[in-house]
């Protein structure tokens, strides 16, 4: 079933009663080419890229609850081009491209919208940074543009320029970045892999991983065993968990990041500030909500929920940026489960054992990673070489110390499944 304007006038002129479900609720088969383990953006999207680009449909993605219900469901829907690290730079780049034809190309209403995202600074120092960022970003082939003082007021006049401890000098701002409804981003990769072939099976934890003779086999699970030729993990802040169950240990640590919207407001923030001083990042739905976010609850846990501290931290960041605010009311709160590494960039990799795939350690990027990863992850599963955007991703650099990616990581206590 294909949307289009003219579907959606049919329907509303009878009775919507021609829409149909999305995708089939099928039983899993007893064997499959690739089985990938989490239906949240990276699995699903990683689906999608094989049976597009690889052809590649004897699929199954195996979710344990519902399809886009972990953290593709619950991030601050953040997209955007604009690392300064090589690695991590190509890769976030091959992403944005990919965002920016999705739409189109799975003919699904993922509210894209390339808002422009504005990076503020407040003295020299920061200055200089941007600086160089923004000549990385640009040497990269993406946007940058630094604004001054005054061309930052006229964007955003709500902001607190003469801020005490953080007076806002100015910002660098990506014009192509902005936001995606996550969930939709969800369901239009979950339809797309479905009309191919792919089998989305819900309701259906991977309790085992079967190996046999150094190569994997197939998994356990709670709806029965499947073997599988290829194994592929996207299951983002369980991936520690997960990889134990083929007895691996991984360089990640879980943590919990929260989430917070307020009441609907009329448009103010036209754009996506980050307030990297507070580590705030802020931007306004469609529907009036201020969505923002702050720093991972730094204590390594697979809870859903956040803490309180971290709640008035965010909003202190918060009213400090943009006193204004400080009337709206906190509507709702949640916490994702987040999948951190030591050097905060992530793992795209072949795993230790032959026929097991790894996706994993996304930290604080992986919605804006979505289509970028599941295209890479999905050439990798195909070929067994690495996609040209996403060679750095190799997992034995935290082994070897060769090739990190710093992107301010977290954690010591890797892995404590
Ligand atoms: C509050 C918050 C804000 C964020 N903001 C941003 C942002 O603005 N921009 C950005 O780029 N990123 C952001 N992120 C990060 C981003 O959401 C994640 O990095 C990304 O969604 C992870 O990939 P995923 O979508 O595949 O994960 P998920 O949706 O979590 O998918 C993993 C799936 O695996 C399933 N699973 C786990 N174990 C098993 C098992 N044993 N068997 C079967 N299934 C299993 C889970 O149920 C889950 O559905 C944010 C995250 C949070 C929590």
């Amino acid at each position: 079933m294909r949307f289009s304007g003219w579907r959606v006038l049919k329907e509303g002129l009878t009775g919507n009663t021609g829409w149909r479900p999305q995708w089939r609720n099928p039983a899993p088969k007893a064997e499959y080419d690739v089985v990938i383990i989490g239906g949240g953006g990276h699995g699903l999207a990683t689906a999608y890229y094989l049976a597009r680009e690889h052809g590649i449909t004897n699929v199954a993605v195996l979710e344990k609850g519902y399809l886009g219900g972990g953290n593709v469901g619950r991030n601050t829907t953040i997209v955007r081009a604009n690392y300064y690290l090589p690695g991590n730079s190509e890769f976030y780049s091959h992403s944005l491209k990919l965002w920016e034809g999705l739409e189109q190309e799975l003919n699904y209403n993922a509210m894209m919208s390339q808002r422009g995202i504005i990076n503020l600074f407040h003295n020299d120092a920061q200055r200089d940074a941007a600086v160089r960022r923004g000549n990385a970003i640009i040497n990269q082939g993406d946007d940058a543009e630094l604004l001054g003082r005054d061309a930052l007021r006229r964007l955003a006049p709500y902001l607190n320029f003469d801020n005490n401890r953080f007076p806002i000098m100015g910002g660098l701002m990506q014009r192509r970045a902005g936001t995606a409804r996550h969930d939709a981003v969800a369901w239009g990769y979950a339809r797309a892999a479905d009309m191919r072939g792919v089998d989305l099976i819900q309701n259906c934890e991977v309790t085992g991983i079967d190996v046999a003779g150094g190569k994997v086999t197939g998994v356990q699970t709670t709806r029965g065993p499947i073997r599988a030729k290829k194994v592929a993990l996207a299951a983002a802040g369980r991936s520690g968990q997960v990889a134990a169950l083929a007895g691996l240990t991984l360089p990640i640590e879980s943590h919990v990041l929260q989430a917070f919207v307020s009441e609907g407001l009329k448009p103010i923030v036209d754009h996506v500030i980050t307030f990297a001083e507070g580590h705030l990042y802020i931007s306004q739905s469609d529907k009036g909500g201020l969505v923002f976010g702050s720093y991972l609850d730094f204590y390594a846990s697979y809870a859903a929920r956040g803490n309180l501290p971290m709640a008035e931290h965010t909003m202190e960041a918060c009213v400090a940026m943009m006193p204004a605010l400080g009337k709206a009311r906190l509507l709702r709160s949640w916490g994702g489960i987040m999948d951190m590494t030591p050097d905060g960039s992530p793992i795209i990799d072949h795993a230790p054992i032959d026929g097991l795939y790894l996706n994993c350690g996304w930290c604080y990027g992986g919605f804006k990673a979505t289509p970028g990863s599941g295209s890479v992850y999905a050439h990798l599963i195909a070929t067994d070489r690495p996609h040209g955007a996403a060679t750095r991703f190799r997992l034995d650099r935290f082994r070897s110390g060769r090739g990190l990616m710093d992107e301010e990581g977290t954690g010591a206590q890797h892995n404590l499944h």
